[in-house]
């Protein structure tokens, strides 16, 4: 071996510029691949394999030496054998991505939940299964208050005492929110519809997963264009988030009226935070009158 072929060959580089483990995976594949395959079905050889080149190089490589024949077939190997099988794996990822936990294809699962009704809907969430937090959850978390309400506010996921319960916002958050709806002349169980981004507790309240968000999103979005507010409340940064399309910070994005498919959006800090950090309840405050302002432009 020349000090140029030790060099690729520590580097695990083939002929042809290619990862030596790839292209022996490669060729394995195209032996399992033609054992499985009629003979009438065999993708036939390239006609253009001669003259062979280098990969890359455009260097015809003279016929009539060992490695020229060593270098052809193998060229001809895994030009017939990347294609199809690189297509092949490119699509298993594309149907993994688009399959839920449930075994139903992604699109096909939220078409159908975006055309449930009222209590269909409660339905599939109490019986839901298409994520990990169907296994640790008491009961799913659906939501409470008007259904047809001025406002429906958006949080992000039952903690302890929600999932026990089995309503939104209960506990020391809950109390915060009540008595902010309060302040601006609203009530959870007369004008106000509450509900979260996620129907069962993430364990030890941490935060949402994505693929969580992704399954269990479809059925807040349904909920929503089942209740048709006035005007949207989102809490906190993973209800903002979904609602939006935006991973800016909370600060960021208060003090504006949003729009979700139509609804006015107004956003603020999760109660929870607010009970940890004190100084942020005067913006709050503040997030509130937009609220109420909206609210009533609505009203008319
Ligand atoms: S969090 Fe949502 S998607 Fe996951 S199991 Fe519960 S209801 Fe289903």
């Amino acid at each position: 071996m020349n000090a140029r072929s030790e060099k690729l060959s520590a580097l695990g580089i083939g002929p042809f510029w290619l990862r030596r483990e790839l292209l022996a995976e490669l060729r394995t594949e195209a032996a399992v691949a033609q054992a499985d395959t009629p003979p009438a079905q065999a993708a036939p050889a390239p006609e253009t394999a001669a003259p062979a080149t280098l990969a890359g190089h455009g260097t015809p490589v003279g016929h009539g030496t060992p490695i020229a024949r060593t270098a052809q077939k193998l060229l001809e190997q895994v030009t017939r054998a990347a294609n199809p099988l690189l297509q092949q794996r490119h699509q298993q990822t594309l149907q993994q991505a688009a399959r839920t936990a449930d075994g139903a294809p992604a699109d096909e699962r939220g078409a159908r939940i975006a055309m449930l009704d009222w209590q269909a809907l409660q339905d599939e969430v109490a019986g839901c299964r298409a994520c990990g937090l169907c296994e640790q959850r008491t009961q799913t978390v659906f939501g409470v208050g008007q259904t047809r309400p001025e406002v429906v506010v958006v949080g992000e996921a039952p903690g302890a005492e929600e999932d026990r319960q089995g309503e939104p916002f209960v506990g020391a958050a809950g109390q915060l929110l009540d008595n902010m709806l309060k302040a601006v002349r609203l009530s959870r169980r007369e004008q106000v519809y509450i509900a979260n981004v996620l129907k069962c507790r993430p364990p030890g309240n941490r935060n949402p997963a994505p693929a969580e968000v992704t399954q269990c999103s479809v059925f807040l979005d349904r909920q929503l264009t089942l209740l048709q507010p006035q005007v949207i409340f989102a809490v906190g940064r993973f209800a903002i988030s979904h609602l939006l399309g935006s991973d800016a910070p909370v600060s960021a994005l208060r003090g504006k009226v949003h729009e979700w498919r139509g609804i006015p959006v107004i956003v603020s800090y999760h109660p929870a935070y607010l009970l940890r950090n004190l100084p942020d309840k005067s913006k709050a405050w503040s997030d509130l009158l937009l609220l109420e302002n909206t609210l009533a432009q609505k009203r008319g």
